[in-house]
């Protein structure tokens, strides 16, 4: 029985043609910046991000930290979602490491943080205060996309206030497919960008980061410091490159099947909250560790939570959506 595996997008497997860019990538020291597929992987997604340098790195929380540890001094300060990754899943790696001091704010229903609010937490120039340097958003948010007014409207006020703006774009693609817009049309708002290669894109291991000449020079210099300066890096920035060019617009298949799955409990009666991308997230109260428990029988991987999420991702076929949606209904008979 093969596995459904809905608890993330990051557990996919390399696609046969992207094995085959791997095993035929063309190696150097990316330490010493010469490994040729990194360079053109970095070169790709700043061109097409609209960015002046970009740098790989191993995992979106190293990208994170680097672009807010390349943003902030020692007692600066930035503005954060208080259920936004960079702030509540990457260890508390900006305070810990960069002595950055975290400002979390209430996130709204639709994913943004609220820009009055914003304002608001922005502190005088006085020595009592940290100085609040940057505004960092997340987008997709749970699995919700931004709207393109909010974010001209998030660069209007950091810049008024004379902050950076930094998008956590772990899964930017599937905003920049929902939305049918190019992913520059996302990024243009703000000063860096981290991508995941390793989410819904299906590389096995990967984030870049993306920002002017000099904050990512800045950054190297801190990846160096954190141990993610890779030597022979290019068999994996390849996968990385393979998924950019062959596995972005493949993201509404994602979609669409996260839409069939909503749809389908929805028929069976539970709570399902509107669909945007790859993540579905159900109402299953106090049963979820009996669900789960079920599921996995069948062969269907959850994690147990009463405010239940799923994602769906490129292993994951229509056909396997509908295996899902009959253990369910199973299980409400059970
Ligand atoms: C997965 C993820 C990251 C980075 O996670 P890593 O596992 O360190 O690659 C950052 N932000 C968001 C929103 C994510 O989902």
């Amino acid at each position: 029985m093969a596995i459904i595996d809905l608890r993330s997008d990051t557990v996919t497997q390399p696609t046969p043609g992207m094995r085959e860019a791997m095993l035929a990538a063309e190696l150097g020291d990316d330490v010493y910046g010469e490994d040729p597929t990194v360079n053109r992987l970095e070169q790709y997604l700043a061109a097409e991000l609209g960015f002046a340098r970009a740098l790989f790195v191993p995992t979106g929380t190293m990208s994170n930290l680097l672009g807010l540890m390349a943003h902030c001094e020692r007692g600066d300060e930035y503005i954060v979602g208080q259920q936004a990754h960079t702030y509540k899943y990457e260890g508390g790696g900006a305070a810990v490491l960069g002595s950055i001091q975290p400002q979390p704010l209430e996130g709204e229903a639709d994913g943004s943080l609220d820009l009055g609010k914003v304002e608001a937490a922005i502190k005088q120039d006085d020595f009592h205060f940290a100085r609040t340097r940057l505004l960092a958003l997340e987008n997709t948010m749970q699995g919700k996309v931004l709207p393109s007014s909010y974010l001209a409207a998030a660069r209007e006020l950091t810049r008024r206030r004379g902050l950076a703006l930094h998008l956590d774009g772990a899964r930017l693609y599937n905003a920049a497919v929902r939305q049918g817009v190019a992913a520059r049309e996302i990024t243009r708002h703000f000063d860096s960008v981290s991508v995941c290669l390793s989410k819904g894109l299906g590389a096995p291991v990967g984030s870049v980061l993306c920002g002017s000449a000099e904050l990512i020079g800045k950054a190297r210099r801190l990846r160096k410091m954190v141990g993610g300066g890779m030597r022979q890096a290019g068999v994996l920035a390849a996968a990385g490159l393979y998924a950019l060019e062959h596995q972005v617009a493949r993201l509404a298949v994602d979609h669409a099947n996260a839409e069939r799955l909503a749809d389908g409990l929805r028929g069976l009666g539970y709570a399902v909250e509107p669909v945007q991308t790859n993540m579905v997230y159900a109402q299953v109260g106090e049963r979820a560790d009996a669900l789960k428990a079920f599921c996995a029988e069948r062969g269907i991987q959850l994690i147990a939570a009463p405010r239940l999420r799923m994602v769906t991702h490129m292993d994951v076929s229509t056909a396997d959506i509908d295996r899902v949606l009959e253990a369910f209904a199973a299980f409400a008979r059970a």
